[in-house]
């Protein structure tokens, strides 16, 4: 049962994944992007969300593969079901992520 919620899990951490990896290699119209600094704030911006999240999915992978997956890294109390189904990358419970929302960029 666990194992197979962990297998689920693993299968969309490893298509977010391929997704972010996906459009960060698509090939960006630079010329359009840069035409206002607006515009260029948020491709920039944009890719460094991705970046981030890709990091995170990378981390959840590892935590299931190391058997802590769900555990919250601040204060290791088990992360409610409802908040891993919503972020399956979340590495903090709610209310450490409340306390410093700032370490969480991405959700
Ligand atoms: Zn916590």
């Amino acid at each position: 049962m666990l194992e197979q919620k962990a297998e689920e899990i693993r299968a969309g951490l490893s298509a977010t994944r391929a997704e972010v990896v996906r459009r960060q290699d698509e090939p960006q119209d630079i010329g359009d992007c840069l035409q206002k600094s607006h515009d260029e704030w948020l491709f920039v911006n944009q890719n460094r969300i991705e970046s981030e999240l890709l990091r995170e999915v990378e981390a959840a992978l590892h935590r299931l593969e190391e058997g802590d997956y769900g555990i919250c890294q601040s204060c290791q109390a088990p992360i409610l079901e409802e908040r891993l189904e919503a972020v399956p990358w979340a590495s903090r419970c709610v209310r450490c992520q409340e306390a410093q929302p700032d370490m969480d960029l991405v959700e």
